[in-house]
């Protein structure tokens, strides 16, 4: 029995994969969605921010989109879908299946702007279809992702530059350089997937990369075999620290697309410049490359903004996560968050912390 001031049992922030997962495996434990389970998502559709991915990203260029937990059931798989389609379209689209096959009502577009205390509770505001909005509940469960939060490293010059400045998360399509000096900053799939579009559309193109980019052997990457890479994650979130890059320990799977292009020179990455000028780039040995555009493909931070109030922050510059769980405070899950950045640890993040959800449930 909820107390009277309390809304739901769960909110969940966040219908991508981190999201919508958790809340399949609570339903399947018998939590209802829609009243014991509120499920909020600020996007205007379906698909997390897989909706809001660039249309030449092809399903077959990105790695492995794993399916979420129970999708069988909708006979769809992202492992027979057509590789040659959009991937936001597809995942958008095996999303609204899913939301809809089981029933998930989510609630958008919702965005949340903050989460505090209420009592032994958690009032999370947002701004919902009929405006702003409040909802009190007794566990929370962050799964927000990355997307709205890009990380661009700060350069000298970076504000002087007189080109136009993008990051992968505003990057719409190639065309819109075409016939411009362009210098992609970034090593990993998204810089190289930016490379292969601009190649013949770009008066001139260059690489920058902060460290040398280390091609694997295999076609795919398998984000969760990086043996550093899921663990390295993982220290980090435990010790409160903010979380390293997930492409800097993983490396780049050299699929044919991509050992064609190296073979024909297309991705030998320079150094990293050391000053940006208002029509360029400058190393620090003095070389210039002028630029009429700077694509950033420099990766994304945890998107957490709206839980300041809670001062879940450690000194060491993150938040101390293990096992999906904060460990200041033990109302709060993180589904997606770290070692669980990629589709199949959100499905697994899912499931672990829907159980703890359930144990915290009944103790309280
Ligand atoms: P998201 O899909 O980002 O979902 C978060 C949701 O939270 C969004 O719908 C957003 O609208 C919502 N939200 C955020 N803030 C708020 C708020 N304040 N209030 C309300 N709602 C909010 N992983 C793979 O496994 N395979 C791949 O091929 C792959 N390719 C990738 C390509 C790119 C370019 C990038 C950037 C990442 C890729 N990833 C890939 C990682 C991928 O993002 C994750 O695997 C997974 O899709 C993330 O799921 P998520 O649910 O954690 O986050």
């Amino acid at each position: 029995m909820l107390p009277a001031a309390t809304d739901t049992s769960v909110v969940i922030i966040g219908a991508g994969q981190a999201g919508l997962s958790t809340a399949y495996y609570l339903r399947r434990f018998g939590l209802q969605p829609g009243t014991d389970v509120v499920l909020l998502d600020r996007g205007p559709g379906t698909g997390g921010a897989w909706q809001f991915r660039w249309e030449a990203l092809r399903l077959g260029f990105a790695h492995r989109v794993n399916d979420l937990p129970g999708m069988e059931e909708l006979g769809v798989s992202f492992e027979t879908a057509e590789r040659t389609l959009p991937a936001r379209d597809v995942v958008a689209d095996y999303y609204r299946r899913y939301e809809e096959h089981y029933e998930l009502q989510v609630v958008r577009p919702a965005e949340v702007y903050s989460v505090e205390n209420f009592g032994a509770d958690l009032m999370v505001h947002f701004r919902g279809p009929g405006g702003d909005d409040q909802v009190s509940t007794r566990i929370l469960v962050n799964a927000t992702g990355t997307w709205g939060a890009p990380f661009v490293p700060w350069y000298p010059g970076l504000r002087n530059f007189r080109g136009r400045q993008v990051h992968t998360n505003d990057y719409r399509s190639a065309e819109e350089f075409a016939g411009q000096k362009v210098v992609v900053i970034g090593g990993g799939t998204s810089a190289i997937g930016f490379l292969l579009e601009l190649e013949h559309v770009a008066d001139r193109l260059t690489w920058v990369a902060r460290r040398p980019i280390s091609f694997l052997d295999e076609q795919e990457l398998n984000i969760e075999a990086g043996k550093s890479s899921v663990a390295l994650q993982d220290e980090a979130a435990r010790e409160g620290r903010a979380l390293p890059s997930i492409v800097s320990t993983t490396g780049v799977p050299r699929s044919r697309r991509i050992q064609a292009a190296i073979d024909r020179g297309l991705l030998s990455a320079r150094p990293m410049f050391s000053s940006i000028e208002p029509d360029g780039v400058r190393w620090a040995d003095g070389t210039f490359e002028p630029a009429d555009a700077l694509i950033w493909a420099t990766g994304f931070r945890p998107e957490l903004r709206h839980l300041a109030p809670l001062k879940l922050r450690e000194k060491a510059g993150g938040i101390a996560v293990g096992n999906g769980v904060s460990w200041r405070d033990g109302r709060i899950f993180f589904a997606g968050y770290g070692p669980a950045a990629s589709t199949i640890g959100a499905n697994r993040a899912g499931r672990v912390i829907a159980r703890q959800v359930l144990t915290s449930l009944s103790h309280l």
